[in-house]
């Protein structure tokens, strides 16, 4: 869970429900999920629409795995509804069936010397990444790790181990 991480680095945080949650917040994470599930609730409580306007002040948002599906341009397998944050093509549960899930090292060489351990659970893969778009952190090759601007999204879910890395590149955004 990113509030156990965010625990334990010791930033204060709360659940967003309603559109009006977004009072007095200065940064939002996207978490793991299903897409399809959380499309609806989105577009229920018009969080969607909160979520652009959020992203439009530069405000800083991390998804991670459903959560960076949510956050790109382009969805692949099936395409489907998106909020269109970042300039990256993704494709859902791109590693097949039998890689359900799976813990991989990759490095971000900027965020960290040492090897990023990497929690992937019904994954996408990132297959295409806009020009404005950096690659951070890449597993087995491929790209898991991507910022534009405000933007983070990451295919692998960085709550689930004890490595602060991801969490802190992320907060140092608020400034
Ligand atoms: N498979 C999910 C989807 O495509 C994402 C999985 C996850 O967030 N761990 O929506």
């Amino acid at each position: 869970m990113h509030a156990r991480m965010l625990d334990l680095i010791g930033v204060p945080w709360k659940l967003i429900k309603h559109a009006e949650d977004f009072a007095g917040i200065d940064a939002l994470i996207l978490p793991g999920g299903e897409t399809t599930t959380m499309l609806k609730f989105l577009a229920e409580h018009k969080i969607d629409e909160a979520i652009r306007k959020f992203a439009k002040e530069n405000k800083p948002v991390l998804g991670t795995c459903a959560g960076a599906i949510l956050m790109a341009k382009e969805v692949l397998n099936p395409e489907q509804e998106r909020l269109g944050l970042i300039d990256i093509s993704i494709e859902r549960n791109a590693y097949g069936r039998q890689v359900d899930s799976s813990i991989r090292e990759g490095e971000c060489p900027e965020l960290s010397q040492d090897p990023v351990e990497m929690v992937f659970i019904r994954a996408p893969i990132i297959r295409r990444v806009g020009e404005g778009v950096k690659v951070l952190g890449r597993a087995e090759g491929l790209p898991v790790l991507v910022e534009q601007r405000n933007l983070l999204a990451a295919t692998f879910h960085p709550e689930l181990t004890n490595d602060e890395t991801v969490h802190r590149y992320f907060l140092a955004k608020m400034g």
